[in-house]
């Protein structure tokens, strides 16, 4: 009972998607390279002369065929991986269509040595034209070595269409990275004309990750992770800085097969919106696994798309994850290391998610996994909770400043009263910008850093929900109206925003078909760049649109929060600096953006000497 290719019958052959397997050298290698790693092996060898054009060869350690399979592999729709329709929609295998091997077989001459551990010699095999010409028994090591040499030999026309050696050689690479980058505990090589130019020893994925893609991602990968009864996520996303002007260094997988999903890719990047410039790329490498039979990935012969049974519980579930990951790292930016428990005690990194953010999690058991150790909102929150903590921090530095201080009040009052008086930065403070970004608040016993941005998010949001819970916002007449040309959907989204956006400042008027005039702004937004702020505003609006438990209205705040802001990167004057600060720190939850973001990092001296090792 050796033998376990069987040739699947008609009717589910012609289930399988039809089409063209090999089109290019690197085709095959994608083929022969999933093939080596369906056969358990744990080391694989890839062999390239010419990009393929005159040798592709793989070598693997894995559990090679018997006789009758060795011959058998080569016919159209053989397999051992699936053998009824039912299996279709169970696969767990790379390769199910039994149709690699036999197109190879068409189109190249085939070298063929292979041997099961249990047998005593291997099978020599040599096919041309899907002939074999030759089958011999062979001394030979456990495993598989199969050699495709001139590739298109039998079709000039292919062969002529095959790009220069330089491009063909690219999409090798990139195939042979998607299948190493999915299997790490998998020694790969791969060898091109005699020199050998990867040599990746089995390891972690984030090892593998640095082998294939490069040293300098060390120290700039951010752990993803979500664990749920549907799905699981895990790998990889570069913190925003690694974030590219070009494509690439980009890929999910769904149970170990590498994909291409716009709508996924798409997930992903909005996870990352305002953290990175638009247009650019950060680097994910990320697995996707769920159940096999919520995926069908029988939808395309090349089988690099896939149809989810219920693609908005991914496209969520992938968002919320990188998202979640990307505010984890944002809590502790430089450090690198895994976290030492003592770090771990830092209110900082303890912070809870917003209420909102929180209710929303436990309520969905997407997000049950959502809720492990040390996570941005493991701590429970009582009511005011962040507002102590900045006061907490504050407070007990200025006690350290002297009991004299006239403008303190007694100790007896007691928490209570300091609770409403409103913030006011000391006389003497300074305060620093640091890379345009980040606002240093130093005390004398530590320091916070507050990003000016998420800061400023969280002033324009408390001043908007104020407004639109009834005190309209003041707004300036413009003196030259701009006028505004939407599309239909857009004009159809503002005439519904209308009456909400007037609360909040804004005087538009419609203006003929799909056309609006901007008559007014809020009093206190610089004017000139009303066009923009309304067109980001919509886009933004939509980004919001899936996350039904937001009501129209918050989703127009938070839009408009966001876009108004002032932005990283931006120079602030000492004034704006004091200014930001006093107002974050009277806001309904200083340390906490709308989007449940980090606001500011605290570090007290204690937490820095333990950091130092002292
Ligand atoms: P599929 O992978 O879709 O089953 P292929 O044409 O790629 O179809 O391969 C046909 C069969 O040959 C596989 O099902 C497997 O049983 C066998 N086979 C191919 N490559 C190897 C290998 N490297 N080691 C062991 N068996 C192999
Ligand atoms: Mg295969």
């Amino acid at each position: 009972m050796s033998d376990t290719i069987l040739l699947l019958p008609d009717n589910i052959a012609n289930q399988i998607a039809a089409g063209e397997v090999i089109q290019r050298p690197s085709s095959a290698v994608k083929e022969l390279l999933e093939n080596a790693v369906d056969a358990g092996a744990s080391e694989i060898q890839l062999i390239i002369n010419d990009a393929g054009k005159s040798l592709i060869q793989v070598i693997d350690n894995g559990r090679g065929m018997s006789e009758t399979d060795a011959r058998m592999c080569f016919e159209r729709h053989a397999t051992s991986k699936i053998q009824s329709i039912d299996d279709l929609f169970h696969i767990k295998t790379m390769g199910f269509r039994g149709e690699a091997l036999a197109s190879i077989a068409a189109v190249a001459q085939v070298v063929l040595k292979t041997k099961k551990p249990e047998d005593k010699d291997g099978v020599y095999i040599e096919i041309e034209n899907s002939q074999v010409v030759k089958q011999e028994p062979v001394a030979a090591i456990n495993g598989t070595s199969i050699a495709m040499k001139n590739l298109f030999f039998n079709v000039p026309a292919r062969r002529n269409f095959l790009k220069s050696n330089a491009a063909e050689m690219r999409h090798i690479v990139d195939e042979f990275t998607r299948v190493a980058l999915a299997f790490p505990e998998i020694f790969f090589s791969l060898t091109s004309n005699g020199q050998q130019i990867f040599h990746l020893e089995a390891g972690s994925l984030k090892q593998r990750i640095m082998q294939l893609l490069g040293n300098n991602y060390n120290a700039k990968l951010v752990t993803v992770k979500e664990e749920t009864d549907y799905m699981n996520i895990y790998g990889f996303v570069g913190k925003p800085e690694t974030a590219k002007k070009t494509r690439g260094d980009q890929y999910f997988f769904v149970n170990n097969r590498f994909i291409k999903s716009p709508y996924l890719n798409h997930a992903v990047m909005n996870a990352y919106q305002q953290m990175i410039p638009p247009d650019s790329f950060p680097l994910y490498v990320l697995f996707i696994d769920l159940d096999p039979t919520q995926v069908d990935v029988n939808v395309h012969p090349t089988k690099q798309e896939i149809k989810f049974e219920d693609e908005k519980i991914v496209y969520a579930f992938v968002q919320a994850a990188i998202k979640h990951a990307l505010a984890q790292f944002s809590i502790t930016p430089t450090l690198d290391f895994d976290l030492d428990a003592s770090i771990q005690q830092l209110s900082s990194v303890q912070q809870p998610f917003t209420e909102e953010k929180k209710s929303a999690a436990s309520a969905s058991s997407l997000f049950k996994g959502f809720t492990q150790k040390n996570q941005a909102h493991f701590i429970e929150k009582t009511d005011r909770n962040e507002l102590k903590h900045w006061r907490d921090f504050y407070e007990s530095n200025r006690q350290q400043e002297g009991m004299d201080d006239p403008a303190k009040p007694p100790q007896n009052f007691e928490a209570e009263a300091r609770e409403h008086l409103p913030f006011q930065l000391p006389e003497d403070s300074t305060l620093s910008q640091i890379l345009n970004t980040y606002i240093l608040f130093p005390s004398e016993n530590g320091f916070m850093l507050i990003h000016q941005q998420l800061a400023h998010e969280r002033v324009l949001y408390d001043r908007m929900v104020i407004a639109a819970a009834g005190k309209p916002m003041a707004t300036q007449r413009s003196m030259f109206p701009v006028s505004l040309e939407l599309t239909p959907a857009d004009a159809v989204l503002l005439e519904e925003l209308m009456p909400d956006i007037q609360t909040l400042g804004y005087l538009i008027e419609p203006f003929g078909k799909n056309s609006f005039v901007i008559q007014g702004t809020p009093a206190d937004v610089e004017q000139g760049n009303e066009k923009v702020v309304i067109d980001f505003m919509l886009e933004q609006y939509k980004h919001f649109s899936n996350d039904l438990k937001f009501s129209k209205r918050e989703k127009l705040i938070r839009s408009l929060a966001k876009q108004q802001s002032i932005k990283a990167g931006n120079r602030l004057t000492e004034r704006e600096l004091k200014i930001l600060v006093t107002d974050l720190f009277n806001s309904s939850q200083p340390n906490t953006a709308p989007d449940g973001s980090p606001i500011y990092l605290s570090f007290n001296k204690a937490a820095l000497e333990k950091l130092f090792g002292r």
